[in-house]
């Protein structure tokens, strides 16, 4: 009889084990929709008022006749300096082409215009990217790479990461067998505020597959980046 209620009481424990489990798990599922809604809520409007209070905070009268549309336009510029975050590198090299009749050399793109945002300052990070693949089977259309850079440039970057993402994003999709990339760009939190060097540009560079294993690929790469 006692051996019955111990059983049946560790079953009820046990039970309501399982329900305060639950609760906490639907306690983070609405956290996890909460913090998204407040990603994707913000409307142009509210954008529109909180540039209008930096207006107010820089000293600016934002009522003055030459600010009142300001904000708007800073809101439709910010779209356009972020619209890297609506768009998926995916999408861009999912066409291939595979007729390349064994071309099997490194395809190089150079000079690929970098405007970008530090995620630190939010100031612009301005330079160029090279971008050279090895092909294994598919080749993608050339304007596809400067789209790829065009993509990840257009969010908050460091350039150590925008380098990265645009690298494994072509290795991955195009499943090549090397890809290289470099940055040289400006930032302009150095050059416009803090130490102020004007001319200090950084280059960040990422290798993969025979890029990063043959050091003679990798060398051609830089030969023909420098021209
Ligand atoms: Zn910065």
């Amino acid at each position: 009889m006692i051996l019955l209620l111990i059983l049946s009481i560790n079953n009820i424990l046990q039970y309501l084990n399982k329900i305060y489990k639950l609760s906490q798990i639907m306690k983070l599922v609405k956290n996890i929709n909460e913090k998204n809604s407040i990603k994707t809520e913000v409307s142009d409007k509210e954008a529109e008022e909180a540039f209008r209070t930096i207006l107010r905070w820089i000293g600016e009268d934002p009522s003055r006749e030459g600010l009142i549309e300001t904000p708007k336009r800073v809101t439709k510029a910010y779209k356009e300096y972020f619209q890297g975050y609506k768009k998926s590198t995916n999408e861009i090299l999912s066409k291939t082409f595979g007729d390349v009749e064994g071309y099997d050399d490194m395809v190089v793109e150079k000079n690929i215009t970098v405007e970008s945002h530090c995620e630190h300052h939010m100031a612009p990070i301005i330079g160029v990217a090279h971008v050279a693949y090895i092909p294994k089977n598919n080749v993608v259309g050339l304007s596809k790479l400067a789209r790829v850079v065009e993509v990840f440039s257009k969010r908050l970057q460091t350039q150590e990461r925008l380098t990265m993402q645009i690298a494994k994003a072509i290795m991955e999709a195009l499943d090549a067998k090397g890809v290289a990339v470099t940055i040289d760009a400006s930032h302009q939190c150095m050059t416009m505020r803090g130490i102020k060097k004007e001319r200090a540009t950084t280059v960040t560079n990422y290798y993969l597959g025979q890029f990063k294993e043959d050091l003679s690929y990798q060398n051609r790469y830089l030969r023909f980046i420098v021209k």
